[in-house]
């Protein structure tokens, strides 16, 4: 040591005798100074500490973790912290308490860093097993924020992990909720039941695993993770019931795509699910192949939709994915179901008043497809003969309604309108290129 610090040194300790000098983590327990407080007011200093400078804290060493787990596991801290009022009037206290669940997720991931995945998982359930809005099916309350926390807890406590613990997590999660029992009783059962059952579901998986990523690999991974035990038809129903339209009193409506014409909002959750598989096909049991038979089985529940509902899904679903559902509906034979298919896509474009280029350039993508050329023909009078079944089967269906004024009437109207800018569109590109 030289004589300058060695001077600084013994200046310092004769000014100053009772001041403790710095010591490292590896000192001995005995010379903690917080050791030496009872614990009450060890607490008490605590309980004036926010929930994210406790969670600093924890990193200074794994004495401190302990102590500020010893704190977290009393009734008292729980009841300032853990319970809260999951079923506020406002906005604002929605975000409060989204907030106060993300630090609560700092600060467990901080002061549970040391333990392994499941005995972490077991410590940080453990404290929300005595809240009924934060359990699967206990609370009944329309609005409640219960699973949205948890959801936004479990994003910060899982941010930095691997892809291996995640999916420990979810096993985890799975157990704990008897997930799938649960959706395999959904599946089966008396109707009554089984509405509660899907409707539960949906908000549990939603809010929990699936509304807080932003990030779309994140997003997928819990998807496929939800998907991925269960056969192609149940992945489909299962997609139905998380994403599919809702009834006025908040049950699944099975039955809405195959009886009435649905709007983009009532179809977009499941065109978002369906572009998010899409757009991470090839990673573990989620191809483009599955992901198109899974299409395939949706558009069929309970029965085929309406085609002007699968239309409008396919166009939520962005060019790329309308035109490989399009393509493989060729492919393997089916010119008439993906005539119709276009028919119904061009009606939509008319109706939602959508660039009619859109329909052209679609059509045009799919003759490319075609081999030799001569067998693009009998594709474009295919198309042409579906316009004109689909134009009669609407003038029929007006013509029985008998009611000038209806839907139908209108329908075969806009088909009218919609044959002809989609042909005008069409004929133009040729003149262009
Ligand atoms: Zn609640």
């Amino acid at each position: 040591m030289s004589e300058r610090l060695k001077k600084m040194r013994l200046h310092h300790d004769t000014r100053f005798p009772n001041v403790r000098t710095i010591k490292t983590r590896s000192h001995s327990r005995d010379d903690c100074f917080f050791h030496g407080l009872p614990s009450e007011v060890f607490h008490m200093i605590l309980d004036l500490l926010s929930v994210v400078e406790m969670s600093v804290l924890c990193t200074v060493s794994k004495k401190f973790c302990g102590f500020i787990m010893d704190y977290i596991d009393t009734f008292s801290w729980r009841k300032k912290h853990i319970f809260r009022d999951f079923h506020p009037p406002s906005c604002t206290e929605r975000r409060q308490n989204f907030k106060h669940y993300r630090d609560i997720g700092l600060l467990f991931k901080k002061c549970t860093m040391l333990l392994p995945t499941k005995k972490r998982l077991r410590y940080v359930f453990r404290k929300f097993s005595v809240v009924p809005c934060l359990m699967y099916a206990q609370c009944c309350v329309p609005n409640c924020t219960g699973f949205a926390c948890l959801g936004v807890f479990l994003q910060t406590l899982l941010a930095g992990w691997s892809g291996e613990e995640i999916q420990k997590v979810f096993f985890f999660l799975c157990e704990q909720t008897g997930m799938f029992s649960r959706i395999e009783s959904s599946f089966s059962g008396k109707q009554g039941a089984r509405e509660l059952t899907e409707i539960q579901l949906r908000n549990f998986c939603r809010n929990v695993f699936l509304n807080h990523w932003s990030d779309q690999k994140e997003y997928q991974f819990w998807l496929v993770e939800l998907l991925n035990p269960w056969p192609l038809v149940v992945q489909a129903q299962l997609l139905f019931i998380l994403f599919g339209p809702l009834m006025p009193d908040g049950t699944v409506g099975w039955r809405e795509p195959v009886e009435t014409l649905l709007t983009n909002n009532c179809l977009w959750d499941l065109a978002k699910a369906i572009l998010h598989l899409f757009s991470h096909s090839g990673v573990k049991g989620c191809t483009t192949g599955s992901v198109l038979a899974i299409v395939e089985e949706l558009v069929g529940i309970p029965h085929r939709w309406e085609d002007e509902n699968i239309a409008r899904l396919l166009i939520l679903c962005g060019r790329n994915i309308c035109y490989t559902i399009l393509v493989n509906k060729l492919l393997s034979g089916r010119l008439a179901e993906m005539s119709r298919c276009l028919v119904f896509i061009v009606l939509v474009c008319e109706k939602e008043c959508y660039h009619m280029n859109w329909a052209a350039k679609l059509v045009h993508q799919i003759c490319k497809v075609i081999t030799p050329v001569s067998q693009r023909f009998k594709f474009i009078e295919q198309l042409e003969l579906m316009f004109s079944e689909v134009t009669k089967e609407m003038f029929e269906s007006a013509i029985l309604g008998n009611n000038p004024d209806d839907d139908d009437t209108l329908d075969s109207l806009q088909i009218l309108d919609s044959i002809a800018r989609f042909h005008t569109r069409f004929l133009f590109m040729f003149i262009e290129y």
